[in-house]
């Protein structure tokens, strides 16, 4: 449905985005993730009409809609939008706001309105204004309000960020089960790597104005391309490692690994829970237990290894370990790195 070729912004000397290509189907829930300041709101706006861009192009089934100037206006795109701060119009009730965009004749009107505030869970607010309620439920109207005119695409910036954690979790749930349930193509834009994974169909990773990275949440958190990727998409352990008489050199011990990844490989990355820690005697320990934090559900293990550093496992809560058990830690899957960061690809078994 949405096509974009080689997408990019300046503002004066700023490159806030450089040459992004992405496309989107009709019904899919795409998140742009990213840390500040990394082109996401740009990416947004550039997607909705709101800037022109610098160089690339814009498609909506196929036709040009942003080039070198914008071809199709933004209010012309039937693209919802929903920001951060709710922007509710303050001077009109609920269920106005709602209607707001709404089309058809009065019935048809009042009854999408209904239909929606079902949907949002909030038909008894009808009638309030927006400072009487609160900023869920202001987010909900929004949604509810970006929806009424049915339109083919939302799009989302950091929509979650000024409600507190509870509230965010079961928003976000609430809210996706709403645009699934309306079959509306959905981008959300944010820098929480959680409601990225949770949320979306399929996430493009930006760093520094370009994409780094795209694939399925599942495929990013299990295969990240570079170092950065693998501790900003989860909790990563990073250890040094070295390719010396044909085996890997690392803090857990010697690795079997295939040759073209071991002689290039600077860096292993493994994720808390896939450490192994089995308790044997001091003298065939690789690791101390240094700290150790239940949280019902699971149990977070730090350990220092004799190499000197140090590591987070997480695992089943069902034997707890204690400060200072003698430990022989182990990974059960790792990725390798080069000394420029990138992934070298074959995964190790
Ligand atoms: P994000 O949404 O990922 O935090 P933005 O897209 O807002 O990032 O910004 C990307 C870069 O572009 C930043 O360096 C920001 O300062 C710059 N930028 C964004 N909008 C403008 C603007 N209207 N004028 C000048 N610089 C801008
Ligand atoms: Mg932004």
């Amino acid at each position: 449905m949405i096509e974009c070729r080689n997408l990019g912004k300046s503002y004066g000397t700023v490159q806030a985005v450089s040459d992004i290509s992405l496309s989107l189907d009709e019904h899919e829930f795409l998140s742009i993730l990213g840390p500040s300041g990394c082109g996401k709101s740009t990416l947004l706006r550039l997607i909705a009409g709101l800037e022109v861009p610098s160089q690339g192009q814009v498609f909506l089934h196929g036709q040009e809609i942003s080039g070198r100037k914008i071809i199709l206006p933004p209010e012309r795109r039937k693209f919802g939008m929903i920001f951060q701060d709710f922007a509710l119009f303050p001077h009109l009730s609920v269920k106005d706001n709602v209607g707001y965009g709404a089309a058809g004749s009065k019935t048809e009107k009042q009854q999408r309105v209904n239909e929606l505030l079902e949907l949002v869970s909030l038909p008894h607010l009808a009638t309030t204004m927006p400072h009487q309620i609160s900023g869920g439920e202001q987010q909900r109207i929004a949604v509810a309000r970006a929806l009424a005119p049915r339109p083919r695409l939302i799009l989302m910036d950091e929509p979650f960020s000024n409600l507190d954690y509870q509230l965010r979790q079961q928003l976000r749930r609430d809210i996706r089960e709403i645009l699934k349930h309306e079959g509306v193509a959905t981008v959300l834009v944010t820098h929480d790597q959680v409601e990225a994974i949770t949320f979306s169909d399929r996430m493009l990773l930006m760093q520094k104005g370009k994409v780094v990275q795209e694939g399925t949440p599942a495929e990013i958190y299990q295969n990240p391309q570079t170092i950065w990727a693998s501790s900003f998409v989860g909790e990563a352990n990073h250890l040094p490692v070295e390719w010396q008489n044909d085996s890997l050199k690392t803090p857990l011990g010697e690795l079997n690994v295939p040759f073209e990844i071991g002689r290039n490989a600077r860096i292993m990355m493994v994720r808390p829970e896939d450490f192994k820690l089995e308790s044997v005697p001091a003298d065939q320990a690789n690791g101390i237990v240094k700290s150790v934090d239940f949280s019902g559900s699971v149990q977070n293990v730090g350990v220092l290894l004799k190499s000197g550093a140090s590591v987070q496992v997480s695992g089943s809560p069902h034997l707890l370990w204690n400060q200072e058990d003698s430990v022989k830690i182990t990974a059960e899957r790792y990725l390798c790195f080069n000394s420029s960061g990138n992934r070298l690809n074959g995964i190790p078994e």
